[in-house]
């Protein structure tokens, strides 16, 4: 029986953001899904997905700023299960703009304040390195379709699905 090609086994997981990233990584399918087909085991993403498995990963995707201690615990289960973790976007390389709350004035953070307990949102939103380890950044709002495309193809030929 011949063995079956090796192929990167992926998570794509969003927090507090507009999921525009989310929506990039749709796009591409356009051009890459028959490709991707054959070198991508997409384990997780709401996305594309009904049935999500959240298990061991080469490569987790984490789109968006972490706004709540749920999202912390969340983002350091799937760190745990991932060899690599890219952080994708700038909500979730620098924080903002989901972290514009972090610049709000006095007054202006009174005003919120229900909706932050209401919700069991945290004081501050963080950037996703203030919770867990980040190997790769891909910046941009959204996110920078060429660079992303490059990181994936490193990963892929690092995880030796490709050769590079
Ligand atoms: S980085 Fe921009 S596009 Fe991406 S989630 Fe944040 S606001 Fe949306």
């Amino acid at each position: 029986m011949p063995d079956t090609p090796k192929k990167l086994r992926v998570g794509w997981f969003s927090f507090t953001c507009c999921e525009d990233s989310t929506i990039i990584f749709t796009e591409l399918l356009n051009d890459y899904f028959f490709r991707w087909k054959n070198l991508l085991d997409i384990r997780y993403a709401k996305a594309l997905r009904t049935k999500n498995i959240l298990d061991q990963l080469d490569v987790a995707f984490v789109e968006g700023a972490i706004s709540s201690q749920n999202q912390a615990e969340k983002l350091k289960k799937i760190r745990g299960l991932s060899t690599k973790l890219v952080a994708i976007g700038s909500c979730a390389v620098s924080g903002f703009p989901s972290a514009q709350r972090n610049l709000f004035d006095q007054a202006t953070l009174s005003e919120i304040k229900p909706i932050l307990e209401r919700f069991s949102y945290t004081p501050k939103v963080l950037k996703v390195d203030e919770v867990v380890k980040v190997d790769v950044y891909v910046a941009g709002c959204p996110m920078d379709e060429k660079k992303f495309l490059e990181v994936l193809d490193t990963l892929l030929v690092e995880f030796n699905v490709i050769v590079g």
